[in-house]
């Protein structure tokens, strides 16, 4: 079981094999450029593989009882019945019989890789129709198998060729799997293809070679009881019952491949067990954690920016921007932002963080003031109600001369001499900003 690298205690439930990161949910994107079901990497904007669900699913040997219910349905009983009636066709037009076993087969790697897929339902009827190269590629396989072993009896011996012939039978369940999954001729009669399917599988392959076994076994007594006088009902019962087994053997592959996906390189596209999607802004924070843990701290700062502009009242989103530039000492950036980023605690009334905000931007930049006015003057009156005198002064200092012919001029110099007060080796100036501001008093009025 693999775990989201930024949450080292969670669970992955994706993979990125661009990046070659496993990602829990809150780390990885829902993106809705791909299509709803879709999960993209916060890092390379490419589809990330699930791995969601092998773990939750008990194992296939655990699953018996069901994988015999599996094809107790409409439209599997529809194939198995069609199919089973095609098969009488044996007697009268022969080749039409083959059209039973091309019905059946297709149907049953159809269930193969539904179930693969971590379907627990049963394809619909159709699958059993149209592009049947499978049933072609299937008989290839079987033509491959039987050729190897009439060569090597040819060639090498007696005893090899039984080995290949054993080997063959051993593998067709790997051989199944990788028919249904890669679709790839070449994959699925490749014996080292086929032994890596085997090892990756491990022991329990024995387990499945084993249940096949018991149930052919139980198809060959049950045809037994059935009886075999070649009658059309008896062969139609038989038929049915080598059906019915047939879908329930490749539901167990199907099983086999969704509990070994990871080790055989197979990933389910499932759906996003997501109940509520997440606010564009949460997705936007999940983004930039997964960046900066990264170390991609100019895209996480870029990111941050893009967001605070189109959102400048998402207090998260903004106070995330906020402490990053400060961890990072972004100077530049820092000076665009700071007026914005106080003036959302005051838009807030987050007042009490103000003085622990100017401190940390003045540890970065020492020369720090705002550059509205009114936001200078009414930080400028939180130091003062705080009793820091000397920095409220800084903020007013030159007042008149940065804002020329501003309403605010009285009231900033009222403010700065109050502060003087309260300095003791500063007290003197204080009148001298009384004078400065009755007289812009005088003069607006
Ligand atoms: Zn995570
Ligand atoms: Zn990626």
């Amino acid at each position: 079981m693999s775990h989201c690298k930024y949450h080292p205690l969670t669970k992955a439930q994706f993979t990125c094999p661009h990046c070659d990161i496993d990602s829990c949910q809150q780390c990885s994107h829902e993106s809705s450029e791909l299509g709803s079901d879709s999960v993209c990497c916060f890092i390379c904007k490419q589809p990330l593989h699930s791995l969601l669900g092998s773990e939750e699913m008990p194992p296939f040997w655990r699953q018996l009882n069901n994988a015999f219910r599996y094809p107790l349905n409409q439209h599997s009983i529809a194939v198995i019945v069609l199919s089973s009636l095609l098969s009488l066709s044996l007697y009268f037009m022969p080749l039409l019989a083959i059209f039973s076993l091309i019905i059946i087969t297709k149907y049953s790697f159809e269930c193969l890789e539904a179930t693969a897929h971590g379907k627990q339902q049963a394809p619909d009827i159709n699958r059993a129709y149209g592009g049947n190269i499978l049933f072609i590629k299937l008989l290839a396989v079987i033509l491959v198998a039987i050729f190897a072993v009439y060569y090597s009896a040819i060639y090498l011996g007696f005893g090899l060729a039984l080995a290949v012939g054993i080997f063959a039978l051993l593998a067709l369940p790997a051989c199944a799997m990788v028919l249904a999954i890669d679709d790839d001729l070449s994959e699925a009669i490749n014996p080292l293809k086929l032994l890596q399917v085997i090892a990756s599988i491990g022991l329990p392959y024995g387990l499945l070679l084993l249940i096949i076994m018991i149930m052919s076994s139980s198809v060959e007594l049950i045809n037994y009881m059935i009886g075999n006088d070649f009658s059309v009902i008896n062969l139609l019962l038989q038929s049915m019952v080598s059906n019915y087994y047939l879908i329930v053997i490749f539901h167990l592959f199907g099983l086999v491949v969704f509990q070994y996906q990871e080790a055989l390189g197979f990933y389910t596209e499932q759906p996003l067990k997501q109940t509520a999607k997440r606010l564009p802004a949460n997705i936007t924070l999940a983004e930039i954690e997964v960046l900066v843990k990264q170390g991609l701290y100019q895209q996480a700062l870029t990111r941050f920016q893009k967001a605070t502009s189109s959102n400048p009242q998402h207090y998260e989103l903004v106070e995330g921007y906020f402490r990053l530039l400060i961890a990072l000492e972004e100077k530049q950036r820092l000076g665009q932002f700071s007026d914005s980023y106080i003036q959302l605690l005051l838009d807030h009334g987050r007042q009490y963080q103000v003085g622990s905000a100017l401190a940390q931007i003045q540890a970065i930049i020492p020369e720090y003031r705002p550059n509205k006015p009114q936001l200078r003057i009414e930080i400028a009156q939180l130091l003062y109600d705080k009793g820091a005198f000397k920095d409220a002064v800084f903020q007013l200092n030159g007042f008149h001369q940065e804002y020329k012919n501003s309403p605010l001029i009285a009231q900033a110099y009222t403010l700065m001499a109050k502060n003087l007060l309260q300095i003791p080796s500063m007290k003197s100036q204080a009148s001298k900003y009384i004078q400065f501001a009755n007289k812009y008093i005088v003069n607006s009025t």
